[in-house]
Parts: structure tokens; C-alpha cells; sequence
């Protein structure tokens, strides 16, 4: 598997950051997941949205899922239109996105062939298979673990430790985890310190971890420093154009 991130900025996209998106690969199967703003500007220069396996948004909260509207209107108007594009969403994020861009129904029905998956349940996408578990967070969001030929990425969306990310994230390769703060006060309870990321990887026995939804006005390199003290294996930080092997 291929991890391409789109962007990796928590909150609010920046100059050349985009919020939160990245690009899963494998065998030819391309998957979108989150569609925060700017990174559909991002996906379109490694390849054409129309083309996707399909689209994963964790919640709807706008750093997530704001670009998923422009991406509307590009498969319905865009030079190749698209329609039943697999849209994996928690429960009640289809309804609020339709009743903003589609108030009188049909098209993002039709656009979208969505998919609120239940926790636990094994979900096929092309050369890749998905699984999903609820965050801790204040509206539905979803964990995510890919697998494909025996390697495995577990992805946080937004979470704080009230969840078992953990049992997603049990011996996979790479924990792309969220580490909204750093130190070890929390202005808010549903996101998580860089240490807590850190010793969630280590309880999880992950082989590395990958930091992102830093704040904007923080350091990476301190976030990283804070991750591996509660880790003790390889971390970075998810920077837009990142691209790894799982
Ligand atoms: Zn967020």
C-alpha cells in the first residue's frame, strides 16, 4: 500500500497545507480519505477524481469533509462526470451533506453511493479491504484500518482516548494518528496530545507512527519529540506531498 498525503494541518488548512486528506493505493485501487479543504486541489495532481474506488470521510466537521462538496460538482461537471462513487460515511453526515448541496434530492443520491459502515464489518474496495470502529468524538466519527496483502494502516480521524483505537490499530505497520496538541493540557477533551498518540502506538504494538492534525501554530519536531517518548519506535509528522509504503 501507497500513503500519499494530501494534508495534514488539524483544524483550519494554511498556505500550501490543506486540512486533512490523503491518497491509499494499491494494485491500481485508489481511495480518498478525507476530503478536508484544499486537498481535493492536491488529489487532482496526482490524478483524476473521477477515477476513485472511492471516498472516506470520517466526520463532518468542515476540516474533514468541506472539499467533498467542490468534489460534487466535479463529477457531475467535470470532464469525465462519475456517478455511484462508493462514499463510506458515519451515520447522519449523508443527510447534512445532501440537505447543504442537494436540498432537493437525487443528484448526491446519485452522485454517491453511500455507505454507513457498521463497526467491525469487513468492506471491500477494490485490491483493499476496510474495517471501521467509532472515535471518541463530538459527532460520528469513524477509525479506520486498511489492509491489503498482509499490511495494514489504522487512521484516528479526530479522537480522544475514549474509544478502542487501540484494538483497531492492534500490529498494524502504520498508526496515522492524530496529535492535535502537544504538552499535557487539552483545550479540548476529543482530540488527543502528541503523547497520548504516542502511547496509543505502543499499546497498539505498531511498527511506526505517523503524526498528523498537528495545530498549525505548533512544531512538528516537538510533536514528534512528545510522540516518541510515549512510543519508542519511528515517528514523523504527515506533511502534504508525504508519501510512504505501508
Ligand atoms: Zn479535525
Amino acid at each position: 500500500m501507497e500513503l500519499r498525503v494530501l494534508g495534514a494541518n488539524g483544524t483550519y488548512p494554511t498556505a500550501g497545507h490543506p486540512a486533512a486528506g490523503y491518497l491509499l493505493s494499491h494494485d491500481g485501487t485508489r481511495v480518498w480519505i478525507d476530503a478536508g479543504a484544499g486537498s481535493l486541489i492536491a488529489l487532482q495532481d496526482l490524478m483524476d477524481p473521477a477515477d476513485l474506488d472511492a471516498v472516506i470521510v470520517s466526520h463532518i466537521h468542515a476540516d474533514h469533509s468541506s472539499d467533498l462538496f467542490p468534489a460534487y460538482h466535479y463529477l457531475r461537471f467535470g470532464p469525465t462526470p462519475r456517478s455511484g462513487l462508493p462514499l463510506f460515511v458515519p451515520e447522519g453526515a449523508a443527510q447534512r451533506m445532501t440537505a447543504y448541496v442537494d436540498p432537493d434530492g437525487g443528484t448526491f443520491a446519485s452522485t454517491f453511493d453511500v455507505r454507513v459502515p457498521a463497526a467491525g464489518e469487513a468492506y471491500p474496495v477494490g485490491a483493499l479491504a476496510f474495517r471501521f470502529d467509532r472515535a471518541d468524538h463530538p459527532v460520528p466519527t469513524l477509525l479506520v484500518r486498511a489492509e491489503a496483502e498482509g499490511r495494514s494502516l489504522a487512521y484516528s480521524a479526530d479522537t480522544g482516548t475514549d474509544c478502542d483505537l487501540v484494538g483497531l490499530a492492534a500490529g498494524a505497520n502504520t498508526l496515522l494518528c492524530e496529535a492535535t496538541f502537544q504538552g499535557v493540557d487539552k483545550p479540548a477533551p476529543h482530540h488527543l496530545t502528541a503523547r497520548e498518540a504516542g502511547e496509543i502506538a505502543h499499546r497498539a504494538g505498531v511498527e511506526r507512527l505517523i503524526l498528523t492534525h498537528v495545530l498549525p501554530t505548533l512544531d512538528p519536531k516537538q510533536s514528534i519529540e512528545e510522540a516518541a517518548a510515549g512510543f519508542g519506535g519511528d515517528v514523523m509528522a504527515a506533511a502534504p506531498g508525504l508519501e510512504v509504503l505501508i
